[in-house]
């Protein structure tokens, strides 16, 4: 196959299909629990772990979220932006990073109650994440909140798409995760949406520095940041066109 897929193509056993959830699979919605993938995507990322050496979801979500809506295909599982991965249906987190549980729950508690900034609160276990989707007008209090919160208790912030994340001051993300998920292959792709998936992107610089075959998806949504169309070896419209790609990947 010609085009930017044929060195995935080519060598399906030496190589890895990797993807974010929301945005790339998953059309956003204004309630996160909502947010479900296109039809077939599932399947198709089920048909592509039968081919291909590696296949998985890096995702911002928790990886027992993960687990329950994509387990036993066979895919990489990792979630909360790295610090969790799904092996065999557990799932794992540093103790570097659960040890700081309590104190993200008591945040959790603080951003629920009156004291909080008025944000939708989604907990996510080792990480909680104020949503003003909905509430636009709640971005600058719900942004300054979550800075003090991380002042005051150490946790970090991660700004993604209309929302802030506090979550444990532990070298790991998308990138961590991809390169651990992608060790030994010899050619990755991987797609993402978001800010958060720009350090995927310099994962993937690494690889391609290191003599790796390394796409960089780029998928187009109205909210999309300028620097991951600029870095991107190929754009594609919203989750349709991810879609699109694993079809041209299962030919
Ligand atoms: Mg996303």
């Amino acid at each position: 196959m010609p085009g930017p897929l044929a060195p995935l193509v080519d060598r399906p056993s030496a190589s890895g299909v990797f993807t974010d959830y929301d945005g790339t699979l998953a059309p956003i919605v204004d309630d996160p629990e909502r947010a479900e993938p296109l039809p077939g995507a599932v399947d198709a990322l089920a048909r592509l772990a039968r081919r291909y050496a590696r296949v998985g979801v890096i995702s911002g979500r928790p990886g027992a979220w993960l687990a329950a809506r994509l387990g036993g295909r066979g895919l990489v599982l990792s979630g909360l932006y790295g610090l969790e991965t799904v092996t065999a249906g557990e799932v794992v987190a540093p103790a570097e990073a659960t040890r700081w549980a309590p104190v993200v729950e008591e945040v959790a508690a603080r951003a629920e109650s009156p004291e909080g900034p008025g944000a939708v609160v989604e907990r996510k276990g080792l990480a909680v994440t104020l949503h003003v989707r909905t509430a636009p007008d709640r971005q600058g209090a719900a942004q300054a909140w979550a800075e003090a919160e991380a002042a005051r208790t150490g946790l970090d912030v991660l700004v993604g798409r209309r929302s802030y994340e506090l979550r444990p001051p532990v070298a790991r993300d998308k990138g961590t995760a991809l390169r651990e998920a992608a060790a030994g292959l010899a050619a990755v792709c991987f797609a993402g949406d978001d800010r958060g998936d720009l350090v995927a992107f310099d994962a993937l610089d690494e690889l391609a520095g290191a003599g790796v075959a390394a796409l960089r998806i780029g998928v187009r949504s109205p909210e999309m940041p300028p620097e991951l169309a600029e870095r991107a070896d190929l754009v594609v419209d919203g989750p349709a066109g991810v879609l699109d790609l694993f079809v041209q990947l299962l030919r």
